[in-house]
C-alpha cells in the first residue's frame, strides 16, 4: 500500500481528517495525537503493508471508539518488529569490548553459552566514559533492539563492580532481545513483561545482584 491509500484507508474507516506520517523511528512504531480539527498519526513503515483488518482496528482507536489499541494491531506490531533489523547499519569498528577490568565480548559469550545455547547472535559495547557527571542517575546499560546491540557504561569497568554484577546487567540486556517490549492494553510502552521479570530471576546471581543494586541506590538500567 503506498502512502497516498494508507492515509485514504485510514480517513475512510476513521471517517475524520488525519494527518498521517510514514516513519522509520526505531522505538515509537504507532504515536496519536488527537487535536481539535485533525488527527495526526505517526506510523511505522511496517504500516504500509497491514492487512485491511489491521488498519480498521487501528481506526477504531483512531476514532476513540475503543480506548485501547486491539490485540491485533499489537500482534502486527510485534511480528513486523522482528523483520526490521538495523544491525548492518552498525559500524563494528566503533565497539569497544576490552575494559581495564572486564572483557564484554567473554561475558557476553560465556552467558549466551549458559542460559542462552549459544544463539544469540547481538553485539555488545562499552559506552560512556569511567567518571561518570552526575552519580544521581547512571545507566548501566542499554538495549538497541534494531541494532541488536548491548551497551554497558564504561564506568562498571572498575574493581567497584562486582563480577556477578556486571553480568547481571549484560544478562538483562539480552533478556530484552528474546523478550521484547510491547504497547499494552492502555497503549502505553511496556519494557519489562511479566515474562521478562520471570526470565531475569533465572540468573544464577539474581538475589546478590538484587542485593546489590538496594544497596546501591540511584543506579539504574534500561
Ligand atoms: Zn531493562
Amino acid at each position: 500500500m503506498s502512502f497516498l491509500s494508507i492515509q485514504r484507508h485510514l480517513q475512510q474507516y476513521a471517517r475524520k481528517k488525519l494527518k498521517v506520517r510514514i516513519t522509520d523511528n526505531r522505538s515509537t512504531m504507532l504515536s496519536v495525537k488527537w487535536e481539535a480539527d485533525c488527527t495526526k498519526v505517526s506510523l511505522h513503515r511496517m504500516f504500509l503493508t497491514a492487512p485491511q483488518s489491521v488498519m480498521e482496528e487501528l481506526a477504531c482507536y483512531l476514532r476513540r471508539e475503543s480506548k485501547i489499541i486491539s490485540p491485533s494491531v499489537k500482534a502486527f506490531i510485534a511480528d513486523n518488529l522482528k523483520k526490521y533489523d538495523y544491525s548492518h547499519l552498525l559500524d563494528r569498528r566503533k565497539l569497544h569490548t576490552q575494559g581495564s577490568v572486564y572483557n564484554l565480548q567473554k561475558i557476553y559469550d560465556d552467558i549466551n553459552r549458559e542460559y542462552f545455547g549459544g544463539k544469540l547472535n547481538l553485539s555488545i559495547t562499552w559506552f560512556g566514559s569511567v567518571r561518570q557527571r552526575s552519580r544521581r542517575r547512571i545507566t548501566f546499560g542499554l538495549y538497541h533492539d534494531t541494532l541488536q546491540l548491548i551497551k554497558i557504561h564504561r564506568m562498571m569497568d572498575s574493581p567497584a563492580f562486582p563480577a556477578y554484577l556486571v553480568e547481571f546487567v549484560v544478562y538483562h540486556e539480552m533478556v530484552h532481545h528474546v523478550c521484547p517490549a510491547y504497547v499494552d492494553s492502555k497503549g502505553l510502552h511496556r519494557v519489562h513483561s511479566k515474562e521478562f521479570k520471570e526470565r531475569e530471576k533465572l540468573f544464577r546471581y539474581y538475589d546478590l545482584a538484587q542485593h546489590w543494586i538496594r544497596e546501591h541506590q540511584g543506579y539504574l538500567f534500561d
